[in-house]
């Protein structure tokens, strides 16, 4: 496993594969690497020759108040970690590699980054659409893997290849969960062993007003009213929102027209977590 740390490293092995008629997949994450960021490695490790894993905490993404400095960084054992699921190499920039002095250049996606978790964390998704794009002019994959679990980041991305005529293919993959219910997430570490236990509320949450939705039968209540009551429960939990969404578009939708998302983000003592349900259809439509 070779772990690089330049521009100059990533993009002369890359030349070399491509030059060579091998197909690249990249890997793009914040490193704590989990089972969740596994299964995309391992799908990107069966589908193409080389495969990069990127492994950049980027500051640009984070908000004042975000947890850019407690986020967890261990670059060897996501080493081990990526090797174990087929990875060829990890690239693990500083941040002065992607962003020297005097960078001053970002990418704005509009429309798609207006609500959800964009509403709620100002500029982070110019951050994620502008440390990406940087990531794909650098490696100059064929595909690049990116987890359903972040749906709207999922969103933004395809919409930035599509808009600037990016040369890859963007490939989604199923959410990683625990047993319980709980989404894989780097972020799951910093809870309690008291909030570990009610977190998957969230999930439960959600599936409960899919179900109703599905099956038609929610008569009394809202999809929201069975979210937010779900959550409410908790003490421990602050719901930050909970949107009912066009799966493509984003915007807000009526929850009975289907296909629709349930989006939601909550805060579980100082921890964020966020989920998300799509309901494709009626079962007896
Ligand atoms: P992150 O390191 O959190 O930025 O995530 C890197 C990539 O892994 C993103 O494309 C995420 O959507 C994806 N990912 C994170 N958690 C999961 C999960 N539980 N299941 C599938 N993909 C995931």
């Amino acid at each position: 496993m070779q772990v690089l740390r330049t521009v100059a490293e990533v993009r002369a092995l890359v030349a070399r594969a491509r030059n060579a008629g091998r197909i690249v997949g990249l890997v793009p994450t914040m490193g704590a690497l989990h089972e969740g960021h596994q299964s995309l490695i391992r799908r990107a490790a069966a589908e193409c020759d080389l495969v990069v894993v990127s492994v950049f905490v980027n500051p640009t993404q984070f908000g004042p108040q975000e947890d850019f400095d407690r986020y967890p960084r261990n670059v060897e054992r996501d080493a081990e970690l990526a090797a174990e699921a087929g990875a060829d190499a990890v690239f693990a920039p500083g941040v002065g590699e992607m962003y020297p002095e005097g960078y001053q250049t970002y990418v704005t996606v509009e429309r798609v980054t207006a609500g959800l978790c964009g509403a709620h964390r100002p500029g982070h998704f110019r951050g994620v659409a502008t440390v990406v794009l940087k990531l794909f002019n650098i490696c100059r994959p064929h595909r690049a893997y990116f987890g359903e679990k972040d749906f709207q980041q999922l969103v933004v991305i395809r919409r930035l290849v599509s808009d600037l005529n990016v040369d890859l293919e963007v490939v989604g993959c199923e959410t990683v969960r625990e047993p319980d219910g709980l989404a894989l997430s780097s972020r799951n570490q910093y809870l309690t062993d008291e909030e570990r236990r009610v977190a998957p509320l969230i999930y439960r949450a959600l599936r409960r007003a899919a179900e109703g939705l599905r099956s038609g039968q929610l008569f009394h209540f809202s999809p929201e009213q069975i979210v937010r009551g779900a959550l409410g429960r908790e003490p421990r939990m602050k719901v930050e929102y909970v949107e009912f969404v066009d799966p493509v578009a984003l915007e807000p939708k009526d929850p009975c027209q289907l296909p629709v998302v349930i989006a939601v983000a909550v805060h579980l003592g100082q921890t964020r977590l966020i989920d998300h349900v799509i309901i494709e259809g009626r079962e007896d439509a």
